[in-house]
């Protein structure tokens, strides 16, 4: 099945458009991170490139190196301003169907503040 293209209607396309609000917590050249909407944790912060990349492995095989650097340090220095390096968090990167991806633009989910459940649910 082919990949899908690049939405530039998607939310978060608009985020980094300026065209709906979001709640900053990170911004520099290449990366945008914000508090997820409906957090499912106590820290719950989704990092974005700033480039129209669907997923990571569109990241991974299209991105520059400046913008695959950037992102991978912001992811970083997130975790530790949220605080939560010490006791430990997760990152997640949910893609396409299978992986049930809701906003088709590349986001990293990093979710922290308490003791999670299970990595993967039963089903
Ligand atoms: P995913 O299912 O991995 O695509 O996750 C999409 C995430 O985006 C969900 O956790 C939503 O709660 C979150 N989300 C959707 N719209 C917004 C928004 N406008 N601002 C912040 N987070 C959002």
């Amino acid at each position: 099945m082919a990949v899908s293209a690049y939405d530039p209607q998607n939310i978060f396309a608009k985020i980094l458009r300026g065209e709906i609000p979001c709640n900053k917590v990170f911004e520099d050249d290449h990366v945008l991170a914000f508090h997820d909407i409906a957090p499912q944790a106590p820290t719950h912060i989704l990092v974005i490139p700033k480039g129209a990349y669907t997923s990571y492995d569109d990241f991974a095989a299209n991105a520059s190196d400046a913008e695959i650097i950037a992102y991978t340090r912001a992811i970083g220095k997130i975790a530790a301003a949220a605080g939560v390096v010490e006791d430990g968090y997760r990152l997640i990167a949910n893609t396409r169907d299978h992986g049930r991806q809701d906003v088709p633009h590349l986001h990293v989910h990093i979710i922290g503040g308490k003791k999670l459940g299970l990595m993967l649910p039963k089903d």
